[in-house]
């Protein structure tokens, strides 16, 4: 169930050379449509006449003649942009069938490959993973993401706790499933690995908001203040979270394929 948009300059007569010219990929890459990371690629066809925008399993794919330029791509893409959405929306499984080999990184979708061994590396915005199939591939690029959790979450903390001036007793990565860290009375704090698939910035919030309950066990104005005074921009991360953070949560917990990814 492949569905075509045409651009305006499109003629009426089908190019029939279309679907046996050999194409050439010239983009490649994840966006974000409506929420959703989709695949989204751009080829050019030899003899095409118009630009095209076909929305299938392989993702958002725009077929174009050799000589159209990027930005009237673009153009097009922008106002189809609805269009496409409502497609991805009647096709549904779209999502499941690609996501399983991207996931966010630092706040990006990160695209996984498949490499030959072990280990998992992250290079050129791009993870490269051994494993059969995209579930095991996953799966080793999330236990590497719950160990690289510990060091990066460790640093933050030494660097705020100083900043601050408060004395963090114990410090602790957890599998939380429905919260981002905590704080205990005793100032022993504890953080979920998967902040790590979040923006930098949101992690130091995170990091922030705890580190400021040792100071205030609430969330009284006085508390807000103190993650104010060091995380000006506490709002735009509170925003991000509301937004990706139900999804991020799901990973790990036995949910290979998650639907929302963005
Ligand atoms: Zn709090």
């Amino acid at each position: 169930m492949a569905r075509t948009a045409q651009s305006a300059v499109r003629t009426a007569i089908q190019n029939p050379s279309d679907t046996i010219t050999p194409m050439r990929t010239v983009l490649s890459e994840v966006r974000e449509f409506d929420g959703r990371a989709v695949p989204f690629l751009v080829k050019e066809v030899p003899r095409a006449r118009s630009i095209r925008i076909r929305v299938t399993h392989e993702g958002v794919v725009v077929t174009k003649p050799y000589r159209v330029p990027r930005y009237e791509v673009e153009a097009f893409v922008e106002h189809s942009h609805k269009w496409i959405i409502a497609q991805i929306d009647e096709m549904g499984t779209l999502a499941q069938k690609t996501l399983s080999d991207r996931i966010h990184y630092l706040g990006e979708v990160r695209e996984i490959r498949r490499a030959s061994v072990p280990p998992v590396r992250f290079s050129g915005d791009v993870f490269w993973a051994p494993g059969e199939d995209a579930a095991e591939r996953l799966e080793a690029v999330l236990e590497w993401m719950r160990r690289r959790a510990k060091p990066v979450l460790r640093d933050s903390v030494y660097r705020w706790s100083s900043r601050m001036c408060v004395t963090v007793r114990r410090m602790g990565v957890r599998d939380q499933t429905s919260r981002w860290g905590s704080c205990s009375s005793a100032a022993s704090v504890s953080f979920n690995w998967r902040l790590v698939m979040a923006p930098q910035a949101v992690l130091e919030y995170i990091v922030v908001h705890e580190l400021a309950h040792i100071l205030e066990h609430n969330h009284s104005d006085r508390f807000w203040r103190v993650v104010e005074t060091h995380c000006p921009d506490y709002e735009a991360c509170e925003k991000w979270l509301d937004e990706h953070g139900p999804e991020l949560l799901q990973y790990g917990r036995g949910m290979i394929e998650v639907p929302l990814l963005a």
